[in-house]
């Protein structure tokens, strides 16, 4: 028979960077440079455990059907995940730990001319552009305002730049890109940062592969 192999999936940029350290910590480390390399699977100085790169988007799908045992997503990412399958709870991912890295936050947006306050004091109907349709959703009917979402899958600051929206809800991490593009952060969603993400079934089956890898990261982020 065969050795069980883990396999983690990870998505490019701020993610991956900031997974290494934690995973050198469990004493594995990635041989090959994603930025680099065109390969999507990567191996690790343990012939036992391998890296996937997949989307952002795709890390909890992934681990749910089981494509991956386990994987680093933002808690944005999961909240829509969940939602598309139903609400917390239904996708039946276990998720044991908060990394607190790639740390940011979701934010309303609109430009700089336009005044958000006014607007929803007085109950106006807002146009609002977002990739976080489910957070946008609820963050909105929370506040008990009228919107209407208008899905987009990037570069939600032209939204309101070209007219087609009032306001955008989009991760901020240092305020330089709402600033480049004359929009103006007026109302703060949440706080976001990355997430562990473990397979269930991987985490029984698996249990002596994941066991020191989880007490690593939970050791690492203390
Ligand atoms: P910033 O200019 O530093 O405020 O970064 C904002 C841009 O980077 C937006 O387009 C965000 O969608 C993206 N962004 C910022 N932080 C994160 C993060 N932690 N994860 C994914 N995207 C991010």
């Amino acid at each position: 028979m065969s050795q069980a192999k883990l396999t983690l999936a990870l998505s490019k940029g701020r993610i991956f960077e900031e997974t290494l350290p934690l995973l050198r910590a469990a004493g594995i480390e990635v041989l090959e440079d994603p930025e680099k390399s065109r390969k999507l699977i990567l191996p690790t100085n343990r012939p036992d455990v391998q890296v996937v790169l997949v989307r952002a988007s795709d890390v909890p799908t992934y681990v749910q059907y089981g494509g991956a045992d386990l994987g680093v997503c933002g808690r944005d990412t999961l909240i829509e995940h969940e939602a598309e399958w139903g609400g917390a709870g239904s996708v039946g991912l276990y998720q044991p730990l908060d990394l607190k890295i790639a740390k940011c936050r979701m934010s309303v947006a609109v430009r700089a001319d336009f005044d958000y306050a006014n607007a929803v004091r007085q109950g106006a109907r807002l146009k609002v552009a977002t990739k976080y349709v489910a957070i946008a959703r609820d963050f909105f009917a929370s506040k008990g305002v009228h919107v209407d979402l208008i899905k987009l899958y990037g570069s939600m600051e032209l939204a309101p730049l070209t007219g087609m929206a009032d306001a955008i809800v989009d991760l901020v991490s240092t305020g330089n890109t709402l600033k480049a593009n004359h929009l103006v952060e007026v109302e703060p969603i949440m706080d976001i940062s990355s997430r562990l993400v473990v397979n269930p079934a991987a985490l029984k089956v698996k249990r002596e592969l994941i066991r020191p890898i989880l007490d690593a990261f939970a050791q690492a982020t203390a």
